[in-house]
């Protein structure tokens, strides 16, 4: 899928929820169009002593229900069609969630493999500057995403504070604990994929012993989320990265798969695996499938051969709305991205709060938290699924955009 297609999908999910919710036409019109479009061109000076322009990009979807909020994300795809999908996700992820947000993303189109450290500090540092007089903690918070990190998160705050003169740890999310970050954010993603698949699979009265996984993409999200699968007694039979996939019909020990990983920059190469492509990776045999790398992978070309009963969506936009058809016509379960990988940002919140309150706590009452917020969205939404019959992803987005809609109109036009 082109990723200019990512934005008409997140379109199309919104105009088949919203004829399920009678939304007002004249909300809907503001609601399909984001807030604030930023574009920046800016230099960097290479380490051969070369200038390059970059081009950035911040979206601010909607703030109806609380300040901006949404990830960074360094990739040679990002442009921004893109980014104004993921924003859009944001803004309705927060929404499903309940939690005091609006939407927004960003991004830069670069090739962060081919960068150093330097030239990554200097990238930060510039387009931090460029979209600062749009950030702040009451005004939008950026976090990571696709290639972006804990490191990038530091930079982009230092810049920021350094423009300002004043402290603001809230600026940004997924900081360094030793920058003010919370307990379980690193984790929190790929944990809240992890409950929400324990959730799919008690409604289909499954035992997580009793089956297997296949997870495509090995960084942030999809690592964390087959580890703690694992510990919940799924075997992980198959995962990927960018350079492929490895399958292990007995089952992979997904720490050292990680372990392999950070050693040797790809999954590809781990011992005792067989060795096979992202296209074979999504049609293994397998009763759950965690797409957890880029948008567009499951779609009318091959979701008719995905195997899995449960979907569970760690990447944003990984089903397109032509395999969401396919998909739900076979009864495949799919957890939507705007429910399933909500634990990241459910955690940013509680970063935040912690920050704003100077106040800090504990791992396990972060997790806590985290499990409540999850659990009960998901049984929202899940009861909307069943009321409505509809699938999950229309019922997460009604939830969603009742709230929004709600705070739109009383905050009048
Ligand atoms: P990351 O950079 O840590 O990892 C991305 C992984 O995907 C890498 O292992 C990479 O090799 C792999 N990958 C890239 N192209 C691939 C391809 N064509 N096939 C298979 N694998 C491929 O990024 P992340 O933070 O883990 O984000 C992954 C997804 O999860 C993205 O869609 C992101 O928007 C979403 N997400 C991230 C967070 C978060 O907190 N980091 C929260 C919610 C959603």
């Amino acid at each position: 899928m082109s990723k200019r297609s990512a934005y008409q999908a997140a379109l199309e999910q919104f105009d088949k929820a919203s004829g399920y919710l009678d939304l007002d036409p004249d909300i809907a019109q503001i609601l399909r169009q984001p807030q604030r479009e930023l574009t920046v061109h800016f230099p960097i000076r290479m380490d051969d002593g070369s200038i390059k322009v970059f081009t950035g990009y911040r979206v601010q979807y909607n703030n109806a229900c609380g300040p901006y909020k949404g990830g960074i994300r360094y990739h040679p795809d990002v442009n921004s069609e893109e980014v104004k999908a993921l924003a859009m996700w944001m803004a309705i992820k927060c929404a499903v969630v309940g939690i005091p947000y609006g939407g927004a993303k960003g991004g830069i189109t670069c090739n962060p493999k081919e960068m150093s450290q330097g030239e990554l500090e200097r990238l930060t540092r510039r387009f931090a500057t460029e979209i600062s007089p749009i950030i702040g903690p009451q005004i939008d918070i950026p976090a990571p995403d696709v290639n972006t990190g804990q490191q990038t998160m530091a930079w982009f705050l230092d810049s920021i504070e350094r423009k300002s003169g004043v402290k603001s740890p809230a600026v940004v999310t997924g900081k360094p604990l030793a920058l003010d970050g919370s307990l379980g954010r690193t984790e929190a993603t790929g944990r809240g994929v992890m409950l929400s698949t324990l959730e799919a699979l008690q409604t289909m009265d499954m035992e997580p012993q009793n089956t297997t996984a296949v997870v495509q993409g090995y960084g942030n999200v999809g690592s964390v989320s087959a580890y703690l699968l694992e510990d919940q007694g799924v075997k992980i039979i198959g995962v990927s990265d960018s350079r492929g996939g490895i399958y292990k019909p007995e089952g992979l020990d997904t720490r050292e798969v990680l372990k392999f990983k950070r050693e040797n920059g790809s999954v590809v190469g781990y011992p005792g695996a067989e060795r096979i492509t992202n296209e074979e990776l999504l049609e293994l045999p397998c009763d759950i499938l965690v797409p957890a790398a880029l948008e567009g992978v499951i779609n009318a070309e091959n979701a008719k051969q995905v195997k899995a009963q449960v979907i569970v969506e760690g990447a944003n936009g990984p089903t397109t709305p032509a395999a969401d058809e396919i998909l739900d016509a076979a009864g495949v379960l799919v957890i939507p991205d705007i429910l399933a990988n909500a634990g990241g940002v459910t955690v940013s919140y509680l970063e935040w709060v912690q920050n704003l309150q100077s106040y800090y706590w504990t791992e396990e009452k972060v997790n806590a938290q985290l499990g409540q917020i999850l659990t009960k969205a998901f049984a929202k939404v899940w009861a909307i699924a069943q009321e409505k019959e509809v699938d999950m992803r229309v019922a997460a987005y009604i939830k969603a955009l009742d709230r929004i809609a709600k705070a739109t109109i009383m905050r009048g036009i």
